[in-house]
């Protein structure tokens, strides 16, 4: 007999699709922002000492008090300030969006921007509201603070820099945004490593500011660990919000030992820092391509016909993301990660082949 789902489960599930990762079997992969360098052998190889001798028959500490000692330690965070963990930076958003999910409650964010926040929103039946940005991918202060005025956000998402567009917002402006906003203010700053640009040291000057962050850009995708910072009032009531274990055991262990190897991971962030340089250069020399400017680990870049030079690029070997119909500000867009000297290379001499 077949089952009618639809009258099991909310009304609106059956409008959302399930979250989709293209195949990337064989392909060269620059579709999803991650660090293309593999960890050194000899950490690698401590890491598996680390991995056997964990008590995977134990709960994990549901404090994760080492791992966090060590992201106070190492990240800059301010000793006066909370910090929540997550399962990857996903896993905040939504313990934010179901913070703020009073009824009548709205989540604002700009667009184009990270597609989570609204997806989240709706999960959590909390309304989310667009603010569109500038011609030039810029934040329309005039509009967001008119739209702020008449949705009175419980909660204002920025990435900075942003994704999928790359650049930085102007600080002055994102600060008139969190003295606008009646709600919090979160800070995204999951590509920090490629900017080194933080709004960090403000928590102090702004009591309804966040600062997210992730490890998942900087080389540990995989693993799944997010960070959120602020006013340890705001962060004991998050943390109620919570699920108990949700950084697993592996996840605390191997973060915390990875950390610890800071100057691997900064001489990673710094080789993509300046492979982003060459790739940004190498693709503004290509006739018919417009490349924007990037303080993240993936260019954003237009061409006259995207989906034929993606679906070209994948017969090639090579996965980027296709973000022509994504938004209408996208039109033309596609989106690269930077990998290593030799992925980005390849991916350029067959996107001269597809153009
Ligand atoms: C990639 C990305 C994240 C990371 O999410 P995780 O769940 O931590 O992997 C968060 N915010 C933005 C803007 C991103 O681009």
């Amino acid at each position: 007999m077949k089952l009618d789902s639809s009258t099991l489960f909310r009304e609106d599930l059956a409008e959302l699709s399930a979250y989709a990762v293209p195949d990337a079997t064989g392909l060269v992969k620059l579709d999803a922002m991650e660090n293309p360098y593999g960890l050194p052998e000899d950490l690698a190889r401590e890491i598996g000492t680390i991995a056997a001798r964990a008590e995977l028959n134990r709960y994990p500490d549901p404090a994760a008090c080492v791992l966090k000692a060590r992201l106070y330690e190492t990240q800059g965070i301010p000793p006066d300030m909370g910090l929540l963990l997550g399962n990857g930076s996903d896993e905040l958003i939504q313990i934010l969006a179901l913070a703020v999910a009073r009824p009548q409650a709205v989540i604002l964010g700009v667009e184009p921007s990270f597609v989570m926040y609204r997806l989240i929103a709706r999960f959590c039946r909390v309304e989310y509201v667009g603010v569109p940005l500038a011609e030039d991918f810029g934040l329309d202060l005039a509009a967001t603070r008119a739209a702020i005025a008449r949705a009175k956000p419980a909660l204002v998402f920025l990435a900075y820099p942003n994704n999928p567009t790359g650049n930085l917002f102007e600080p002055a402006q994102i600060e008139a945004i969190i003295e606008a906003n009646p709600g919090l203010t979160v800070i995204d700053e999951a590509y920090f490593p490629f900017a080194r640009k933080t709004f960090m040291e403000r928590l102090a000057d702004f009591p309804r500011l966040m600062v997210m962050r992730t490890l998942s850009k900087l080389g540990l995708a995989g693993l799944r660990l997010g960070y959120l910072v602020g006013r340890p009032e705001l962060i004991r009531e998050l943390d109620k919000l919570r699920l108990p274990y949700n950084v697993n055991v592996l996840t605390q262990s191997i973060a915390a030992r990875v950390l610890a190897a800071a100057e691997v991971l900064d001489t990673q962030a710094a080789r993509i820092r300046e492979e982003r340089a060459r790739l940004a250069r190498r693709l503004g020399q290509l006739p018919g391509v417009e490349v924007f400017p990037s303080d993240a680990n993936f260019l954003l870049f237009r061409v006259a016909q995207a989906d034929e030079v993606f679906e070209g690029l994948k017969r090639h070997g090579i996965l980027i993301k296709n973000l022509s119909s994504a938004h209408p500000r996208l039109r033309g867009c596609l989106r690269v990660t930077v990998g290593t000297r030799e992925q980005n290379d390849a991916f350029l001499s067959s996107l001269q082949d597809c153009l």
